[in-house]
């Protein structure tokens, strides 16, 4: 029997698969990682606009989507934002809160690639670039990986391929193609964090309020986020909007309450007797264009002692129940993630391994976990391959 060159091998040298190589490398295993694409981990360098929203203090499964709700819970509870943030502290990468746990390098994010490259190099992890698998072969001891730098290896091996959103810069399919041969089933993919599309016909319906963002309560059905919306040309985007897309299905409404910490029919019936037009009166809660906007929508801008009940009843449910059915995403290309992936059911929660393949497991984003925008999916990336790691 042919004993492994390797003790692990990681397909994809992005956030998981560096993160899981130099803490199985630490333990003295004989680690290599490979990845087609020239570059480390290019997701990391164009995350977070530059500057790589690398984790989220409030990270708990609850910020998750998955068949299973519950799976993420032990990977999340034993390598947490508090580590990966004494990482940092270490060696000495500055970092500063922007809004709701959101954590960011203060420089760019090529500070966190450099890291994972340094720990990776001070372990002697082994490394192929441009490098693609043909195939693998289960073996005895483990797995043979044959591709375009030869034959390789091992006892353990890690799939941290990613999923598909923006396959231009080097996502691919490849790590359900894996499952699937060695029979692991997994949950239909879709874009998710992505912006909504409204259909062509329905679009000159909303140009006055395209360009225009606004802070908003945006929810489909039990589910609700507040944060900013924004119309584009095309449809819909912001961060309320990124996050309701990972719940999103075509066919579904969304609704939009344009003011939530305050009632706009409350507020107009204190100033009832006032000559003020409606647009300046709402132009107290919004910005001028999109008051404006908002008046144009509704085909009338009167007197706030003029308003009839029927109009009163229009801006209430334009202000607070604004309903719009989306007519399909802007897809992989423009995601920032993918939801579905590897069906939890086929892992062990505690190492990630393969329940049914011995040394066989799944890290990361290629895994049925999804996190919210804010952080939460490079933290699902950096807890995955810890606990994949700690049981080598
Ligand atoms: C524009 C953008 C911004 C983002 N910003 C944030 C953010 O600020 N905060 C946050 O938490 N998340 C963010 N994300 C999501 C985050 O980048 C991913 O969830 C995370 O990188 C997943 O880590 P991973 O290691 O599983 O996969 P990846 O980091 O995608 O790494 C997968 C690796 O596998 C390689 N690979 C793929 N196919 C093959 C193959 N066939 N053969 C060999 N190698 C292969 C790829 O080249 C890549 O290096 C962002 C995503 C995008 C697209």
């Amino acid at each position: 029997m042919q004993s492994p060159n390797f003790d692990v091998i990681i397909i994809g040298a992005g956030a998981a698969g560096l993160m899981c190589a130099q803490f199985a490398a630490a333990k003295g295993l004989r680690t290599l990682i490979l990845d087609h694409s020239s570059r480390l981990a290019e997701k990391i360098r164009i995350s977070g606009g530059g500057r790589c929203n690398f984790t989220n203090l409030n990270a708990s499964p609850a910020n998750y989507i998955s068949n299973n709700p519950h799976f993420a819970t032990s990977a999340l509870s034993r390598y947490t934002p508090q580590h990966f943030c004494e990482l940092l502290d270490w060696h000495g990468i500055s970092y500063h809160e922007k809004t709701l746990g959101q954590l960011f390098c203060d420089d760019k994010s090529q500070a966190i690639i450099d890291l994972l490259d340094h720990l990776c190099q001070e372990n002697h992890v082994q490394r192929k670039m441009n490098t693609s698998v043909l195939k693998i072969d289960k073996t005895l001891a483990g797995f043979e990986l044959s591709t375009t730098q030869g034959s390789f290896n091992c006892a353990k091996l890690i799939i941290a391929t990613g999923g598909l959103a923006i396959p231009q810069i080097g996502a691919t399919g490849f790590g359900y193609q894996i499952a699937q041969q060695f029979d692991l089933k997994v949950i239909p993919t879709t874009p998710a964090l992505v912006p909504l599309t409204i259909a062509p016909q329905d679009l000159p319906n909303y140009t006055q309020l395209a360009g225009i963002s606004f802070l908003s309560e945006t929810s489909l059905g039990k589910i609700k986020f507040i944060e900013n919306s924004l119309f584009t040309h095309r449809g819909l985007s912001g961060p309320a909007i990124l996050q309701i897309s990972s719940y999103w299905n075509p066919g579904n409404k969304i609704a939009i309450n344009l003011l939530p910490s305050q009632n706009i029919i409350e507020q107009i019936q204190h100033h009832r007797s006032s000559n003020k037009l409606l647009s300046n009166f709402l132009s107290n809660y919004f910005s001028q264009k999109l008051a404006h906007s908002l008046c144009d929508l509704l085909k009338f801008d009167v007197q706030l002692s003029q308003l009839s009940k029927t109009q009163l009843s229009a801006i209430e449910q334009l202000i607070h129940h604004f309903q719009i059915c989306p007519s399909g995403s802007e897809g992989y290309k423009k995601a920032e993630v993918t939801r579905g992936g590897v069906d939890t059911n086929e892992l062990n929660s505690k190492d990630l391994q393969s329940k049914h393949v011995a040394g066989l497991y799944f890290i990361g984003e290629v895994v049925d976990v999804t996190g919210w925008l804010g952080g939460y999916n490079f933290q699902w990336a950096w807890s995955s391959a810890y606990a994949a790691a700690s049981n080598f």
